[in-house]
């Protein structure tokens, strides 16, 4: 068993039972499980949009290249700068380079779960540059000096009490501060800093083909501001963000606003093309667009589970998840957590240190049901597990009790061969030290089915 693994369990175990955590998230997620019926309530047919949607994606698969090379040649032509990555190390470095290239010691970030995959705060902070977060729940997460907890909702887990309490612990503001003077704090130290970036990083929420362009959807106009002010734009995304045409946004901004957050749309839909033209007095001089492969084509590349890649991050997912609601986001250790981050993390990081997430399912098929882009994901979770025993990666004790209860079970004579007593220690054994002592299994009788009946007939 690897140390991540470990480290998972009793992560999972701990917080499992922690009561404050727990309610924290429920009032959150009943909150968006309201929003959610009531945006679904405004589609006439929601499963066709679904299909459609999961057919696009599906075509973007089988064509990836060629929309992958329409769109650099695109946005190329307007003068953009595509860079592509094989890994976050070369990502870093790009990044590094265009840094020091305009002497950024200031960079404003809208919310992206790419530049969390490649750690682009602490890059930028080891090269002495200041990385400020601009949407709220990231920058509340970053004061607390912690990551998003969640692929959408950064902050989930943190009340308004406890909001209030740690920007009072940090800046001082009124310890009974309500939400909205909280949210004016916060633009008013934005505003300061958009106006000195030298640097606005962005993620892509869209990368469209045929116009050559970027879609960034958010709700707070951050990612504008992020764009406006500074001199260079950055964008880093992912190279499965890609879709064909430009029309197509008219079904996936619903779908993703739908599934998100329960809106009609996203409050800010921006689609960025170029830096400035000659007759534009703002936006970036420079832009850049960094392709980040860092494990898609390994996704790719597998029969089974390329699928997963259809996924635009909408989070549904991990709202629905009775995993995700019961151990929360940071259980999980990795950018992407919830049943899409267990598919995709064992293919971005490897099987040996997060085969372990594959297990981390009931496998209900809620995650599957909600799926805007209806993608397998219990399908590709079985897959992983396979693949994980293929490895040899599941733990020796647990292989050999598995092997023992086959042999054992195999025929009514070996399993009869042990009394109830002897079945219930091994039983408790497995569940203590395997699943955890919290689990309660249900007893053997002392005399198995066979024996009852048999003794039943000898009296009869
Ligand atoms: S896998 Fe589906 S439900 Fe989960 S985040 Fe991706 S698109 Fe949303």
């Amino acid at each position: 068993m690897s140390s991540n693994s470990r480290n998972f369990s009793k992560a999972a175990e701990k917080i499992s039972f922690d009561e404050k955590h727990r309610k924290t998230i429920q009032f959150n997620i009943s909150r968006y499980d309201t929003a959610v019926s009531k945006g679904m309530a405004r589609y006439k047919n929601v499963e066709l949009a679904k299909d459609h949607a999961a057919a696009i994606k599906r075509d973007v698969l089988n064509n990836w290249g060629k929309y992958l090379i329409q769109f650099e040649e695109n946005i190329s032509s307007r003068g953009v700068e595509v860079l592509w990555a094989t890994d976050a190390k070369e990502a870093t470095l790009l990044i590094e380079n265009i840094l020091k290239e305009n002497n950024a010691k200031l960079l404003v970030k809208s919310k992206s779960m790419t530049t969390e995959e490649i750690e682009l705060n602490e890059t930028a902070e080891k090269l002495g540059c200041e990385s400020v977060e601009t949407d709220l729940g990231e920058f509340i997460v970053q004061v607390a000096g912690e990551r998003p907890y969640h692929i959408v909702t950064p902050a989930m887990h943190k009340s308004k009490e406890d909001i209030a309490k740690l920007f009072n612990e940090k800046f001082n503001t009124p310890p009974e501060s309500t939400p909205e003077e909280l949210t004016e704090y916060v633009r008013q130290v934005l505003r300061k800093k958009y106006t000195i970036a030298e640097v606005g990083v962005t993620g892509a929420n869209f990368l469209i083909a045929d116009i050559g362009g970027i879609s960034v959807t958010e709700n707070e106009g951050n990612g504008l501001m992020t764009t406006a002010f500074p001199k260079v734009h950055i964008v880093i995304a992912g190279i499965e963000k890609i879709i064909p045409e430009m029309s197509q946004l008219g079904l996936f901004y619903p779908l993703l606003a739908a599934h998100g957050t329960g809106q009609q749309m996203t409050a800010y839909n921006t689609i960025f093309t170029g830096p400035r033209t000659k007759n534009e007095v703002d936006g970036p001089e420079k832009m850049y667009v960094i392709l980040l492969d860092n494990g898609r084509t390994n996704v790719f590349a597998d029969d089974e589970a390329y699928e997963s890649l259809a996924c635009i991050r909408c989070g549904a997912c991990l709202n629905g998840c009775p995993v995700y609601k019961t151990i929360g986001g940071y259980t999980y250790d990795t950018t992407y957590s919830g049943p899409i981050g267990s598919v995709l993390t064992p293919f971005l990081k490897g099987f040996k240190d997060f085969s372990h997430l594959s297990f981390a399912s009931t496998l209900c098929g809620k995650c599957v049901e909600v799926c805007p882009v209806r993608i397998p994901l219990t399908d590709i979770l079985l897959v992983n597990r396979r693949k994980t025993v293929e490895q040899n990666l599941r733990p020796v004790a647990e292989k050999t009790i598995m092997k023992g209860f086959q042999f054992i079970s195999a025929n009514r004579k070996g399993f009869d061969f042990f009394s109830g007593k002897l079945k219930n220690i091994g039983t408790f054994a497995f569940n203590y030290f395997g699943w955890g002592p919290k689990r309660i299994l249900p007893k053997f009788t002392n005399k198995s089915f066979s024996e009852q009946y048999k003794d039943k007939k000898l009296k009869n």
